[in-house]
């Protein structure tokens, strides 16, 4: 990697973001909490469209607040979709409960909704308590809540979204990280938008929200010394990056419209080529976080991989998808309900830049490799 290198998804991050991160520091604000982070989780609230919103310091504990607010505990199962970033599946560990992994849908990289349902009479006929099932919004897509939603609520048991990749996503009118009990939203440096480092917990449940609230603070009790009566963590995001998450706020309709002409341009260029398609569906209306091709080699005549070697020949960045979670060293000996989709999209997928900050000389730099990479591919399949 050098200052050439073109990255899948870079922080976009200019004058505005300066400007508001300068006017916390200025304004005095610079412990934990502060007048910036209170506006921050009820922009990001009014957004997706929850009551209330908790601003922690990573997605990852927004996860696990979210995990023990519905009341997940230490050997209660917990359904979590084997293609994902390993912080869902590691959430459910902090907490001593047990992960089982469920494959994916093929078109769509969503977790497979037939699977957890028969993954949910598996698992009641077996007398487990079942803590929580968390989708995830795969690549900025949402899951099929209009199959998943009804199914959790017929089998008793808490939705947890992970919305880590899909802030500004919608499915069917409703926004990504509104669904089932309460959402997980991260803003890491290379999602949609950042504060270098956080996320957020959105919930209609005030209740759910105050407690998180509580246990991001280490528990501490309102009293003028120090008490604790509960095991807390420091989990709170400090003012200063919620100031930083507010500039970004304002400009996400705009970086997800910059991601969007992105993968337009894209899905142009592999709609004619045999064996080559963009994941997702129509169902959702993706933010674009990440765009990723699906390779079948047979009829293409070329693998991920290859295109993967010569854009990295060119310095150009790209990623295969999640390595499955259930093909993990640190959660083997994990349950699982396996189509084989994930394994084939760890397989044959390929995640392209995409980061609404590439500019236009970047990107033209990157398809014009693209373009190399079939002109020098062109003719028979992969020997
Ligand atoms: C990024 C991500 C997380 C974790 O967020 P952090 O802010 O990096 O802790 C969780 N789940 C998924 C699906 C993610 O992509």
């Amino acid at each position: 990697m050098t200052s050439q290198t073109v990255h899948l998804s870079p922080p976009d991050v200019g004058p505005l973001e300066e400007s508001y991160l300068i006017e916390a520091l200025r304004s005095g604000w610079v412990a934990p909490a502060g007048p910036a982070l209170q506006a921050f989780e009820g922009e990001v609230a009014a957004r997706v469209g929850t009551a209330g919103a908790v601003a922690v310091s990573s997605g990852t504990a927004a996860l696990h607040l979210a995990l023990l607010g519905v009341g997940v505990g230490p050997g209660d199962v917990v359904v979590v979709p084997t293609l994902t970033f390993i912080a869902t599946a590691n959430a459910v560990r902090y907490i001593g409960a047990r992960p089982v992994f469920v494959d994916c849908d093929a078109q769509t990289g969503n977790v497979d909704v037939g699977l957890v349902a028969d993954l949910l009479r598996q698992l009641r006929s077996r007398g487990e308590r079942v803590g929580a099932v968390i989708p995830v919004d795969m690549f900025g897509s949402c899951a099929d809540y209009a199959g998943l939603e009804p199914l959790c609520a017929e089998a008793g048991v808490p939705l947890v979204e992970d919305a880590a990749e899909a802030l500004g996503a919608s499915y069917r009118g409703r926004s990504a990280g509104s669904f089932g009990q309460v959402g997980a939203i991260s803003f890491n440096g290379n999602k949609i938008m950042t504060t270098s480092g956080g996320g957020m917990l959105v919930s209609d449940d005030a209740a759910l929200l105050a407690r998180a609230r509580h246990l991001s603070t280490q528990a501490r009790e309102p009293t003028p010394y120090y008490e604790h009566r509960e095991l807390g963590y420091n989990y709170r995001l400090s003012n200063l990056l919620a100031a930083l998450g507010r500039a970004q706020l304002v400009r996400l309709d705009g970086m997800i419209g910059r991601r969007r002409q992105l993968r337009d341009r894209y899905a142009k260029l592999f709609a004619p080529l045999p064996g080559v398609r963009l994941l997702g569906t129509e169902d959702s209306d993706s933010n674009c976080w990440l765009t990723v091709i699906t390779v079948d080699p047979e009829r293409s005549g070329w693998r991920a991989a290859d295109l993967a070697a010569h854009l990295a020949r060119h310095d150009i960045e790209t990623r295969p998808v999640w390595k499955p979670m259930h093909l993990q060293p640190v959660h083997v000996g994990a349950e699982s309900l396996l189509s084989g989709a994930a394994e084939q999209l760890f397989a044959h997928g390929l995640t392209l830049p995409s980061g609404s900050a590439l500019s236009e000389p970047q990107v033209a730099r990157v398809f014009a490799a693209i373009d190399e990479f079939l002109a020098m591919s062109a003719g028979g399949p992969a020997a």
